[in-house]
């Protein structure tokens, strides 16, 4: 190949290079830049013969592999290369593995999780990978979907600020960064309003729920430069994602501005013939996806001849497929990767992945995470009380994955690492114990019970597009026999810590659930030690929010660690023993019993009655809550001049004082609520929160500012407006009406 192509010169500017080489392209070259293929399957045929531009999965190995083989093809066109690192680089081994994205909204600090994308990004770039699937920013709903995890919980602003700050983490200074990678901004939009819980389920939603509490975290993050946005699998009013111009075109792209790249998820452009069954045939369903806009399509390898199929019928004008190609091409120069393919450097490697600075990382964020949610006093426990004898019980005391969640090692989604990440990187709760407590104490283990036992799917091992079929989770026996060996070991102990929760295969895409309980013999574990008579601490290492027993709520303490990483047992270690402060607030509400479903604060006004007859529709923990080892009171709350133009800004004061012996930092949580709405609205909304540090027996003034423009609502016409009126500000540590002083402002 000549050296003096134009496109080739990196002098040139970007449009005329993508000309240049564009002009030198089969449709066939350009179909195929516009596949995104699983790189475990065959990568001679990915790359030569269906002319891949990108690939995911890829292992180690294959990441070396894939540059051989592509010096190997006509134009040379560089590789994208991504993956699901999306708490860390999840399937890189030794890689940093932080909380899930549930666990570290658990911090509610931008900041934070800012450089927890930073530092994986610094990890992943030095591995050749230039693209991650993250942040989702899908909002939760209904807690027996299994993807709750990977959520940033259910509040639309708390999900903005950390989406945009992981994003900002993530590119780092832009395409050109050498450690930035490109960050995805997922499932858009609407994949999380599930039918009953259960994943990819037609979505019933109109476009003004959309607009209401869907959509914002997408907006912002397209503000935010995010440079990919990949759709969710489901279908709304009919019409599957994939299709949707409106969304697609209208929505992201012509409001919203948005110029970067649109991915497909996993073969939607096949699900639109074998599932969702609206397309007769590959050539009809590539067609309809380049029409609404996408530019990746995620493996679907039956793309490459679908889409050339679709021109040659005449349904699909070349000129499309030229347009998304140019999106591609332009993105890869952009990148640099035509003089800098960013392939995996070794060096580099050794210096960042798993390195010290990230692993104080993830202990900070870890720490941050965890969340109080009960206390009779039982904690912290004294360090220097005299020798201590503590019994560590439940299941998931010493259960590596369940800490680390899904999308991590071996959850499922790889094959190259069957047994996860190297056990020694991870302090499970037991290790964080045994290593943390003072000498002379003694830490004695039980598992007591299991969670589940796994058996075979009768429907087969794969599903009709051949990925594999999840094995379904059974309910494990209670085992009396470990029960009471548990409970002895609580008995003679000073402190039982028993550790319950989930499992990866309760959790994630297709393992949605149809109760919230504690499975397997769990219960009869808490049940038991309860009956000792032995303070119980209850940590949960699970997924999403789950049901508890009435044991486990009459506890001593519970602290909700969803699933907390690497260093998450060490961190535990040192909150249970005062080390640290209890800082981390609920991103989601908990519910008492699944029948509670959807349990979220931010509920529409309107219903008969409060309750269910048989239940309260109280949460059990409401989003927002958590709690420190000190009493913070609020009062005071003022507001400087209520009268407030539509321009202006609501200011307003409250007096934070803490009451006890330790150090508190409180997240004030600032909601408003407009009185009167010319549609059904939530009661309150959040809109603004801080973090402030409350010394021991001091009060503060912490003030609050809110622009009267972020007092919206969207109307009957799905516009986004403040309707002028009176509102009502309400402040305090969590969502719960009983929790929240508050005062009356006026929008004119
Ligand atoms: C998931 C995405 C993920 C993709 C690639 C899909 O099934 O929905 O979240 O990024 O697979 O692994």
């Amino acid at each position: 190949m000549p050296a003096d192509f134009p496109y080739l010169d990196p002098s040139i500017e970007v449009e005329r290079r993508v000309d240049d080489l564009l002009s030198r392209m089969t449709l066939a070259e350009k179909v195929g830049q516009m596949l995104q293929l699983d790189a475990r399957q065959d990568l001679a045929e990915i790359i030569h013969d269906k002319l891949a531009g990108s690939i995911l999965h890829t292992s180690p190995a294959k990441l070396i592999e894939a540059s051989e083989l592509l010096a190997r093809t006509r134009l040379k066109i560089p590789l994208l290369t991504a993956e699901d690192c999306i708490h860390g680089h999840s399937f890189w081994p030794g890689a940093t593995i932080f909380p899930s994205q549930l666990a570290m909204a658990a911090t509610w600090d931008p900041e934070l999780l800012e450089r927890v994308a930073r530092a994986t990004a610094v990890e992943v770039s030095a591995t050749g990978i230039h693209q991650t699937f993250s942040p989702v920013l899908c909002i939760a709903r209904d807690l027996r979907w299994g993807r709750v995890d990977e959520t940033f919980g259910e509040d639309p602003l708390l999900i903005s600020d950390l989406g945009a700050a992981m994003i900002r983490g993530y590119q780092g200074r832009g395409l050109t960064d050498p450690t930035g990678i490109l960050a995805t901004a997922k499932h858009f939009a609407g994949y999380s309003e599930t039918q009953g819980g259960r994943d990819a389920s037609e979505a019933d939603i109109s476009r003004r729920k959309l607009r209401s509490w869907f959509l914002p975290p997408f907006e912002r993050a397209a503000k935010e430069g995010c440079q990919v946005f990949m759709l969710g699998y489901q279908s709304m009013d009919g019409v599957p994602i994939t299709a949707n111009k409106w969304l697609l075109n209208d929505v992201l792209k012509q409001e919203w501005g948005f110029t970067g790249t649109l991915i497909t998820d996993w073969d939607n452009v096949g699900r639109m013939v074998w599932e969702q069954k609206v397309c007769a045939d590959y050539a009809e369903a590539s067609a309809l996806a380049v029409k609404a806009g996408n530019d990746l399509v995620m493996t679907t390898p039956a793309f490459f001849e679908g889409a050339q199929e679709a021109v040659q019928r005449g349904i699909l004008a070349e000129s499309d497929i030229d347009a998304a190609a140019r999106r591609i091409l332009r993105l890869k120069f952009e990148l640099g990767l035509f003089e800098n393919p960013r392939t995996p450097d070794a060096d580099r490697q050794r210096e960042v992945i798993g390195c010290a600075e990230h692993v104080d990382l993830n202990l900070e964020i870890a720490r941050r995470s965890l969340v109080l949610l009960r206390n009779d006093g039982t904690l912290p426990i004294d360090p220097a009380a005299g020798a201590r004898r503590i019994a560590v019980l439940g299941p998931n005391a010493d259960d590596v994955s369940a800490q680390l969640g899904d999308w991590a090692g071996n959850s499922g989604q790889v094959g190259w690492m069957p047994d996860g990440h190297p056990r020694e990187l991870t302090a499970t709760v037991l290790d964080g114990l045994r290593a943390g407590v003072p000498d002379g104490w003694t830490v004695t283990y039980e598992r007591g019970a299991d969670v589940e036992r796994l058996v075979p799917d009768p429907e087969g091992e794969t599903f009709p597009d051949g990925q594999p079929r999840p094995p379904i989770s059974e309910s494990a026996p209670v085992d009396p026999a470990r029960i009471a060996a548990a409970a002895h070991l609580a008995a003679e102990s000073d402190y039982a810590v028993v550790v319950v929760g989930d499992t990866v295969n309760l959790t994630g895409e297709g393992c949605s659930t149809a109760t919230l309980e504690l499975l397997g013999g769990q219960i009869a574990l808490l049940d038991a030690v309860a009956a000792t008579g032995t303070p119980m601490i209850v940590v949960l290492v699970n997924s999403k929010p789950l049901a508890l027993p009435p044991s486990a709520l009459g506890a001593a303490a519970i602290v909700q660690t969803f699933n907390p990483g690497m260093r998450g047992g060490q961190a535990l270690t040192e909150l249970l023993l005062g080390a640290i402060e209890p800082s981390g607030r609920l991103p989601i509400s908990a519910a008492r019993h699944v029948g509670q479903q959807p349990v979220y604060y931010n509920q529409l006004r309107g219903q008969h009655g409060t309750r269910y007859a048989d239940l309260t529709q109280d949460p059990l923990f409401a989003f927002g809550e958590g709690l420190s080892y000190t009493t913070v009171v609020y009062d005071g709350l003022t507001i400087g001049e209520p009268d407030v133009p539509a321009d202006g800004v609501v200011r307003a004061t409250v007096r934070l004082s803490n009451t006890g012996t330790r150090p508190a930092l409180e997240t004030v949580q600032a909601y408003v609520s407009d009185l009167v709405t010319s549609v059904t609205w939530a009661s309150r909304e959040l809109k603004g929160y801080r973090q402030v540090t409350v010394p021991a027996g001091e009060s503060v003034t912490v003030e609050i500012e809110i622009p009267a423009a972020e007092c919206t609502l969207v109307d009957a016409d799905c516009r986004r407006v403040v309707e002028p009126g009176d509102f009502e500000l309400l402040v305090g540590p969590n969502s719960r009406l009983s929790a929240l002083q508050s005062a009356k402002f006026r929008i004119s």
